[in-house]
């Protein structure tokens, strides 16, 4: 419950967990409660449970974990819980009353006859739609013919019969095949009680996920049950949300980042009232609270989303299956390209897997070709043979898309003379080049600068912009084809709320054009018009230092080369590599993720690294590099005086400290220690053993430093 505390000379919001009867902190450190804010629990005992399950795997203080689990407006202490409204209605005496003796005030006859036929009351808003205007109701309570009363706000709710606002698609052997399999519909009298169980719903791009979820999710209705769906992203796929309130006469809500603090309280209390029969949300909507929880979705489950970045760090995929397994309701994770963890968990039996190997309905899987950069004959930065392509299907009406992972004009900026180049001024990074507005700027930190004139080193003039980001491509492209609109999405180009939208629109309007974009457009975007996608420059994910990347580079590839020949037409992929017999790009020819993970997982295997072993980064930083790596020094000294650390086949190691990939960023030094074992129970038992011997250490409040268990990027 909710409960206003003494904090220093403050009072703040504070949640009570448990009531002890007996405590070893002396009573004069203790303060009493100042007073309860609400009457019931803030969190229902499942969200609390998932709390504290959050508090225990990620090591977190539990202040932070309830932070994120409680809606912003509600750590105010007079935003209340339930919502109130001022209610009409009858009283005794106006129920009794002869109407006669009001007769020379019709409009207070038309009011109280209204009240009486709604004996439960009515809100002033729904009276002033009927047009009865409050100085009657305040004569009729004059006269104590009416009252109002505090009531609890009530929402639109929904039937569980007629459904379905559009008909269903009949699914294909294998869609229904997943459909079954959830529930539970060969093990009869069991489908109204579908009880805990994770699936991995592994599909390729297009083949109809979405309509797999939409048929198992009327079921859940049906019951009178609601279904959470986490997606990576609202805003840039308005689409997701339309399909759901296309198929369903019921209220869908969505949770996400552009919503006030009181729009998305009153998305929670719908929700936690049973109301919002369907709730959509990013990361954060984990912790919605649900009357009649029914299934929990996580579609794109390996998107790097879910992970939290800062703060608690917590995974959203991974607290959904504790949260499912809390309800006791199933859950589905969806994706064309399996996280390894989720491939892992599959294979040991902990998730069942429903495979959906080909496209829906007449779509069919693009073709992938791979062209060497190393050989090609190059015109305005961009290969000969793939301009040819280009103005082939543009020729024929089709659109193209053409991915970069990188927005602005160009990622390096040098001095041809000399070789100096650009570096920004707080982190070990490269400045990017941008020309419209012209300037310099670091992706990193957002550092900004002039663009030079002279290079500073050698005064020369003759500085040059090397390299391309999508601000070039669309430069080059719309000389290459100046007839052809171009669209360009990315960062820049979708700052302002509705551009993205409009965006959007143009392409979905049919018209040729060729799409420009960055990762933006690699999530689950449907674009029937487009034929031919462009992967660009995908190298550098090939040789990235982190463990991952070749992990996340292959995601990456397959989930943009799906945006391809998703309709009738059959659609196509080239990709432009200096590396075409690189592994990832050699078994993503076949589109064969499972070829890519014949090859990627029995690395993991051998370096223990997840999902084979389990990790843990202990991560620090200031302003000064020695302090950083002398702090971390400190932790691992620390470390290894733990009485758990016997040499047993369980051992915890420690390796490290070493520098961030990127060591500087921001203008402070980083440096981190990664803490692994083959046993998850020993990892997290070394961790709460270790966590508090680091805060009495002399250098721990001198640096900022984190833990972040199962991290899911080395940067
Ligand atoms: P995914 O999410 O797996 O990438 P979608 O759910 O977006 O795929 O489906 C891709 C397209 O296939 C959509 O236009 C959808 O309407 C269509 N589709 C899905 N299932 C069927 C089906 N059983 N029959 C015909 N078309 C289907
Ligand atoms: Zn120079
Ligand atoms: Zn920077």
């Amino acid at each position: 419950m909710r409960a206003l505390v003494p904090f220093g000379k403050r009072h703040v919001v504070g949640i009570v967990t448990a009531v002890l009867t007996h405590t070893d902190i002396p009573a004069d450190k203790l303060k009493p409660i100042k007073r309860l804010l609400d009457e019931q629990p803030a969190l229902p005992p499942s969200i609390l449970a998932l709390c504290n399950w959050g508090i225990q795997y990620y090591h977190h203080s539990p202040g932070e974990v309830f932070k994120n689990a409680l809606p912003l407006a509600l750590r105010n202490e007079t935003t209340p819980l339930i919502e109130f409204v001022d209610t009409w209605q009858v009283s005794t005496k106006g129920k009794l009353i002869e109407l006669s003796s009001l007769s020379r005030a019709p409009k207070q006859v038309n009011a109280l006859t209204t009240l009486r036929n709604h004996p439960n009351g009515l809100t002033q808003t729904l009276l002033a739609g009927l047009d009865i205007k409050s100085p009657t109701l305040k004569a009729l309570r004059d006269k104590g013919l009416v009252e109002i009363h505090e009531k609890e706000q009530s929402y639109p709710s929904w039937a569980t019969d007629n459904l379905l606002r559009e008909a269903c698609l009949t699914l294909n052997e294998q869609q229904q095949h997943a459909v079954d399999t959830v529930l539970n519909t060969n093990q009869p009298n069991t489908d109204k009680n579908m009880s805990f169980a994770t699936y991995l719903l592994n599909g390729v791009t297009g083949s109809g996920k979405t309509e797999v979820y939409l048929q198992i999710i009327e079921h859940v209705l049906k019951a009178g049950n609601q279904a959470l769906i986490l997606v990576p992203e609202i805003g840039l796929t308005p689409q997701t949300l339309q399909r759901f309130q296309q198929r369903f006469n019921v209220p869908v809500l969505a949770l996400h980042s552009n919503l006030t603090a009181n729009q998305r309280l009153t998305v929670w209390r719908q929700a936690n009232a049973g109301c919002a029969a369907i709730v959509i949300g990013t990361r954060s909507a984990l912790f919605t609270p649900m009357k009649h929880p029914g299934l929990i979705i996580i579609d794109e489950e390996h998107d790097l989303s879910y992970k939290q970045q800062d703060g608690f760090r917590y995974s959203a995929r991974d607290m959904a299956i504790v949260r499912a397994k809390l309800e006791n309701i199933p859950v589905i994770l969806g994706t064309a390209t399996p996280s390894f963890e989720s491939l892992h968990n599959a294979k040991e039996g902990r998730y069942r897997q429903l495979s959906l190997t080909h496209r829906a309905g007449e779509a069919k899987l693009p073709t992938f070709e791979i062209t060497d950069l190393r050989k090609a004959e190059l015109k305005n930065g961009l290969c000969k043979s793939l301009i040819h392509a280009m103005g082939h299907e543009l020729k024929q009406g089709n659109q193209v898309l053409f991915f970069l992972n990188r927005r602005g004009y160009s990622p390096v900026f040098m001095c041809h003379d000399c070789g100096w180049n650009a570096a920004c001024v707080m982190c070990d990074a490269r400045m990017t080049y941008h020309r419209q507005p012209k300037h310099l700027h670091c992706h990193h930190c957002d550092y900004q600068s002039r663009i030079n004139l002279h290079c500073p080193d050698c005064n020369s003039t003759d500085l040059r912009a090397i390299g391309q980001g999508t601000e070039r491509v669309d430069e080059n492209l719309s000389e290459l084809f100046p007839k052809t609109r171009i669209i360009r999405i990315d960062r820049d180009t979708t700052r302002r709320k509705e551009s993205l939208e409009n965006h959007l629109k143009q392409v979905n309007s049919g018209e040729p054009c060729i799409l420009i974009g960055t990762q933006m457009l690699a999530k689950g975007h449907h674009f029937p018009h487009v034929t031919l996608v462009v992967i660009s420059d995908i190298d550098s994910g090939l040789f990235a230092s982190d463990f991952r990347a070749t992990e996340h580079t292959a995601q990456l590839i397959l989930q943009v080369a799906g945006r391809a020949g998703r309709a009738e037409k059959q659609g196509k992929v080239i990709l432009q590599s200096h590396n075409p017999e690189h592994m990832v790009l050699q078994s993503l020819q076949q589109q064969n993720y499972n070829a890519f993970i014949q090859h990627a997982l029995p690395e993991r295997k051998l370096t223990g690294l997840p999902p084979y072993g389990y990790i843990a980064m202990l991560r620090a930083e200031a302003a000064h590099a020695d302090m950083a790596s002398r702090f971390l020094e400190q932790v691992i000294e620390q470390f290894n005086n733990l009485s758990s650390q016997e040499p047993t086949p369980q051992t915890v190691e420690a390796w490290g400290p070493v520098p961030s990939l990127m060591m500087r960023k921001a203008g402070r030094f980083r440096f981190q220690v990664m803490l692994r074992s083959n046993d998850r129970l020993s990892l997290h038992k070394a961790i709460a053993e270790l966590l508090p011997q680091i805060e009495p250490l002399p250098d721990s409040r001198k640096v900022r430093w984190h833990l972040d268990v199962d991290p899911v990027q080395l940067d």
